[in-house]
């Protein structure tokens, strides 16, 4: 499950234009080329501090008195905003095979109850193996090992597409200079990282059973289906490690904030 900042929590709906001069985040009275004489107090002697990009109305008494750290930060928000990117959506279902298996990436749903923001899912179904036996002998005589189908599709439930990411990728140095800040983009990531580990592994294979007694092939079917599951587990934590666990904030770090928010 990933998270965004919902849009209202952002801060380019709340700056004010007045603040905005060729793409600058300059005090409307300051003289040209900067912040001006008397409207700005020396960094760290206003105890605003410089964590939150909002800015007073650029009228209200308060926006003379400003930290220009404050200035610096809504200015690294505004040109993010310049340099956002659309969240990548999945309109159409497509197929392809994978290491022998049929991949099916299906198109984004919205308003998916349960999942929270968002959440990328890779199941796998039809897959397995089964074996004919001589009744009697007790001995196989024949194998049929069908491919795991495998469907990847991001479902959006409180969150939106096109809401900035709370964690993990979409919030790294080089995704941000890039302009890529979604929670679609993060969503993407999961699904193409879920792809590549899927190309990159090859699932659990099943041992040769025609001539075996039945009870070795029993074994061999459980051992496939127990492999095959950690198989796809691991596909899936990949996805987690590398998409997740990185940027600024990292998951972790995220949901340990937020724990410790609610404990207050
Ligand atoms: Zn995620």
């Amino acid at each position: 499950m990933c998270d965004c900042i919902p849009s209202s929590q952002r801060s380019r709906g709340e700056l004010h234009p007045g603040w905005l001069s060729g793409g600058r985040v300059v005090h409307p009275d300051a003289p040209a080329g900067g912040g001006g004489a008397g409207l700005f107090r020396l960094p760290g002697s206003t105890g605003t501090g410089g964590g939150s990009a909002l800015l007073p109305h650029p009228d209200a008494p308060a926006a003379g008195d400003l930290d220009p750290r404050r200035l610096d930060a809504a200015q690294g928000e505004v040109d993010k905003e310049k340099k956002r990117l659309p969240a990548p959506v999945v309109e159409r279902e497509s197929t392809q095979t994978v290491q022998g298996m049929t991949v099916l990436l299906l198109p984004d749903l919205q308003g998916v109850p349960g999942v929270g923001s968002a959440t990328t899912l890779l199941d796998e179904s039809e897959g397995g193996a089964s074996y004919v036996h001589d009744k009697g002998t007790g001995k196989v005589l024949t194998v049929t090992v069908v491919p795991w189908k495998v469907t990847i599709q991001t479902c959006y439930g409180t969150g939106d597409a096109n809401a900035d990411a709370a964690y993990g990728r979409g919030t790294t140095d080089d995704d941000i200079k890039a302009g890529r800040i979604t929670l679609g983009f993060h969503e993407s990531c999961h699904r193409d990282d879920l792809i590549a580990y899927l190309k990159q592994h090859a699932p659990p294979t099943f041992a040769e059973m025609v001539g075996k007694p039945k009870a070795e092939a029993d074994a061999e079917i459980a051992r496939y289906k127990t492999a095959s599951k950690a198989y796809f587990k691991a596909a899936r934590a990949h996805s987690e490690a590398v998409t997740d666990e990185t940027g600024k904030p990292k998951r972790s770090e995220y949901l340990a904030a937020q724990a410790a928010a609610k404990k207050k």
